[in-house]
């Protein structure tokens, strides 16, 4: 999620569509080369329609964007961390905000309010 000038918040695109955008920018916008892509060990290859693929993958989108960014950061977590592809540093890269291997868009949801630390209940003693 991003804040704009004017306050308003800024959805990040869903895993799929920020995938298949990574996808046009590494091909320089030509979906017929993501089509032929070569690189079948991309960890973004099965997602790279935008779309879940129709066979069974070991990776959901989320964590084959967390791959990729493995792969980019030669494994460095801190690299990930505190990639400067942030649309601050250097042009937003696609895949920044899931980056880390979570939704931001899902940050307020799931999970049960009783068992959230600044919910839960006193003890009694
Ligand atoms: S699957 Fe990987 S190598 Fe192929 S177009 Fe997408 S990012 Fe590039
Ligand atoms: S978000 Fe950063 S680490 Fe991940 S693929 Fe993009 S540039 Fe690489």
């Amino acid at each position: 999620m991003q804040e704009t000038s004017c306050n308003k918040v800024v959805k990040t695109p869903p895993p799929l569509k920020s995938t298949r955008n990574y996808c046009l920018w590494c091909t320089i916008n030509q979906p017929k080369e993501i089509r032929l892509c070569p690189s079948g060990d991309c960890p973004l290859y099965p997602f790279r329609f935008g779309k879940k693929p129709r066979y069974e993958t070991i990776l959901t989108p989320l964590l084959a964007i967390r791959e990729r960014c493995k792969d980019c950061s030669v494994y460095e977590l801190e690299r990930i961390r505190n990639c400067p592809f942030d649309g601050k540093q250097e042009e937003k890269c696609d895949l920044y905000d899931y980056r880390m291997g979570k939704n931001p868009n899902r940050s307020q949801i799931g999970g049960n309010p009783l068992f959230k630390k600044h919910n839960s209940t006193p003890k009694i003693e």
